[in-house]
């Protein structure tokens, strides 16, 4: 069996499905690409995605000269409704999005029948939630397609990396030929990698890390290491040169080695969790409730709180590792957001959720010691 194989065949376990419907990619951003693509998602189109997400997803559908249709967000699962979504839904609509956010998948069966009813293709974004389940079925396995990431900070790492998980048979055979056109990743992109790998393995293991942080902005800065998105990717809607590429052999290669870790890390992270809630519950502030934590793989434990940069700038100073996602509706975007087609006054929940987000980590082997810091800004917390 050749790497890829392995590595696909490892995906197919966890999802429960076959490796012919396994399909690898640069990033994840470039297989919903793909996937759009090989719907047939053309100038026009509409293709409905939450008003809460990375602006990629909305990068991608622009790419092909449609229109992203942003649905605001529930404040308790930071998803759409499926009744938003209704009220969205128009005879240009061809594709929607249902995002899994920071471990939760949305309304997966409500969302799929409304679709089924009205012939509109659902893809999954399931970067968050590699690994979890939603009312006992693999995450990712409701829709038409699923896509994943396996950037740094999703479910396991190639350090940038993504797949699909092609369900609807048809589009499989579409997507075989859409992904004739994929360009092989090059030398200067494996010794990036390399780059990329040797920074974060050696130069920021735990005990480096503070002193080493800044040193890393500065060398994703400059580029000398491969931050997750390029800056054009970030100050408009075009499509850089070199974005719809294959995965790498050296990806490939980290991946076999690091899926294997996925299971473990995921127990830790849902008991994490559940150390967060008791906590905030218990102070009355905003928690995830017990409710949703059949369905939760927790990549991230989101909390809101009264000045976010403040909050973030004592985090450092004690040393805990709060994520910022997402902190804008289309992160990480704070200005311009027009050029996305995003009307920041139509999406207030997105809008107030983006600016008082900060995320605790669910990774971590000493949870009392977050908790600790969190004891000490509580007043912060809302
Ligand atoms: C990370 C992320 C993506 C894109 O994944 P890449 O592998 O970085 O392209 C898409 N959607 C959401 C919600 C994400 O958080």
């Amino acid at each position: 069996m050749s790497s890829e194989e392995e590595y696909k065949s490892l995906i197919s376990n966890i999802l429960q499905t076959t490796q012919d419907e396994i399909f690898l990619y640069w990033k994840g951003r470039v297989a919903l690409f793909a996937i759009l693509k090989a719907i047939g998602v053309t100038e026009g189109d509409e293709v409905i995605i939450p008003a809460f997400t990375c602006v990629v997803v909305p990068n991608a559908i622009k790419y092909l000269g449609a229109i992203p249709i942003y649905v605001d967000i529930n404040t308790e699962t930071y998803n759409v409704d499926s009744e938003s979504v209704v009220s969205k839904i128009s005879d240009k609509t061809k594709v929607i999005i249902c995002q899994n956010t920071f471990g939760l998948s949305s309304q997966m069966e409500e969302l799929n029948q409304l679709a089924q009813q009205r012939g509109i293709f659902t893809i999954e974004d399931c970067t968050h939630g590699f690994g979890g389940t939603y009312h006992n079925k693999p995450n990712g396995s409701y829709c038409d397609a699923a896509f994943f990431s396996t950037q740094w900070n999703k479910p396991f790492s190639t350090g940038i990396g993504g797949f699909a998980y092609v369900k609807n048979e048809a589009l499989r055979e579409k997507l075989r030929v859409v992904n004739e056109e994929l360009l092989p990743a090059t030398a200067k992109d494996a010794i990036s990698l390399s780059v990329l790998y040797f920074v974060r393995d050696w130069v920021l293991n735990d005990f480096l890390y503070w002193k080493m942080i800044k040193f890393y902005r500065f060398l994703s800065k400059y580029k000398i290491v491969q931050g997750s998105s390029s800056g054009e990717e970030l100050l408009s809607p075009t499509m850089p040169d070199n974005y719809f590429k294959h995965i790498s052999n050296t990806q490939i290669k980290k991946g076999i080695r690091n899926i294997g870790k996925l299971s473990d890390n995921i127990s830790l992270r849902k008991k994490n969790a559940k150390f967060y809630t008791d906590y905030l519950m218990n102070l009355q502030k905003t928690y995830v409730p017990y409710n949703y934590f059949e369905d939760h793989s927790f990549l991230k434990y989101p909390i809101l709180v009264k000045n976010r940069p403040q909050f973030l700038k004592w985090a450092e100073e004690a040393h805990i590792p709060l994520g910022e996602w997402f902190c804008s509706p289309i992160h990480p975007i704070e200005e311009h957001l027009e050029k996305w087609d995003f009307d920041a006054s139509l999406f207030p929940s997105a809008v107030k959720a983006s600016s008082m987000m900060v995320n605790l980590p669910t990774d971590v082997k000493d949870v009392h010691r977050v908790i600790a810091f969190l004891e000490r800004v509580k007043d912060e917390i809302l």
